[in-house]
């Protein structure tokens, strides 16, 4: 049976690097009935807002979408969709896989870390207070009255919520997909010896999840040392499962470990659905010239197949996208030791050559 699937295009290079894996992916033979919504700058032109109700009802019926990246545009009052998606729908669990693969310019080799970050609550959840407010006069005595601590009265105020709950389905979250994908270890990740109520509960909520998966090792580490780990030894990291601040600061540091944005998958997922893209932006000045780089969406590509139970042609695809990778020759002008390299193909020719190389395996 067809799986249905929400595309959405999103603008900038958002509709060139969709299409790139869209026949990627069909490729692989794997039946797609792809429902097309547009968000985004074609949104606005057309419905007055980049991010119609449409898009939202049909990543809800379908469960499942690739997207592009999306302009936030500066200025206009509109909010960003990537944010408003996530909020929406609660998509509370962001995963970003980061692997190093061989063509693909890194310091490190056998880099297969996968992050998975709180993408709801901690200082992201937006709860705050700007210096000189009538609100921060308010507040700096009543936590002086409950807490006992001074804050400087010229101070602006940003609240850390982590609640058990949230915790608890992020980690429950890092542990079912480690389990699904065959990982051996989960790491949580925090600062419990100083932020002990918000951290702390972090910590002793993914304790007590890691008892229900006695299959899947597990261990914590403090955030600073965490940095320093990963620059010296990334091979030792496996499922990383972070509260929202650490998780976005990590899952850069992360990219920049295999080879940064060309190649850095990415998925927003909660119960009312899944939606995977790329984790750049939609790189306005490129737009529409047949240039940038699409692997970094044919591998988001290769995560939704995943999703959707299809291991065998997911394994295709991301086998054939590697060896495009390792022999360096279709790729883009990213891949290219030297930017102005002339041999440099566009988005679609990358495309292509995934296409043969899925091809040359299955004959
Ligand atoms: P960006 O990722 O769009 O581009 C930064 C630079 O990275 C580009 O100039 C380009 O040199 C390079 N780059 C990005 N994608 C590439 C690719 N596929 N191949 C080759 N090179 C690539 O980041 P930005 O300029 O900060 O953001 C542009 C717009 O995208 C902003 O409006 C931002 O809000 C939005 N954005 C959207 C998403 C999303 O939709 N999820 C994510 C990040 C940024």
């Amino acid at each position: 049976m067809a799986h249905n699937v929400t595309l959405i295009p999103g603008d900038g290079i958002g509709p060139e690097v969709v299409a790139a894996a869209r026949r990627v992916i069909e490729a692989t033979g794997v039946p797609i009935r792809w429902d097309v919504v547009e968000a985004g700058q074609p949104a606005i032109e057309k419905y007055g807002t980049p991010l119609p109700d449409s898009v939202l009802e049909a990543i809800k019926r379908n469960k499942v979408a690739l997207k592009g990246p999306i302009t936030t545009p500066i200025g206009t009052g509109f909010r960003s969709v990537n944010v408003a998606l996530r909020q929406s729908l609660d998509l509370y669990a962001c995963v970003r896989p980061c692997k190093t693969y061989p063509g693909v310019r890194s310091r490190f080799q056998a880099v297969d870390i996968v992050i998975v970050r709180e993408n709801t609550e901690d200082l992201y959840a937006g709860i705050e207070f700007e210096r000189g407010t009538p609100q921060v006069e308010r507040l700096i005595p009543a936590i002086a009255e409950l807490g006992g601590k001074r804050i400087r009265p010229d101070s602006g105020i940003s609240i850390k919520p982590i609640s058990e709950t949230g915790t608890r389905r992020i980690v429950r979250f890092a542990f079912d997909y480690a389990r699904a994908q065959g990982r051996r270890k989960v790491t949580a990740i925090h600062k419990a010896n100083i932020m002990k109520f918000t951290d702390g509960l972090f910590l002793a909520v993914s304790r007590e999840v890691a008892k229900e998966y006695p299959d899947i090792a597990f261990e914590d580490m403090l955030v600073d040392a965490t940095c320093m780990q990963l620059v010296q030894r990334p091979e030792n990291f496996d499922v990383m499962v972070l509260p929202n601040l650490y998780g976005d600061i990590l899952s850069d540091l992360c990219a920049g470990l295999v080879g940064g944005l060309g190649v850095a998958p990415g998925a927003n997922i909660g119960e009312s659905g899944a939606v995977f893209e790329p984790v750049h932006g939609s790189a306005p000045r490129y737009t529409g010239q047949n240039k940038v780089n699409p692997i970094a969406t044919m591998l988001s590509g290769v995560l939704m197949l995943r999703h959707l139970k299809e291991m065998a042609a997911a394994d295709h695809l991301e086998n054939a996208i590697a060896a495009v990778m390792a022999e360096g020759k279709s790729v883009t002008y990213d891949m290219k030791p030297h930017r102005d390299d002339p041999t440099a193909v566009g988005t679609s020719q990358v495309a292509d050559a995934v296409i043969c190389k899925l091809e040359e395996v299955r004959s």
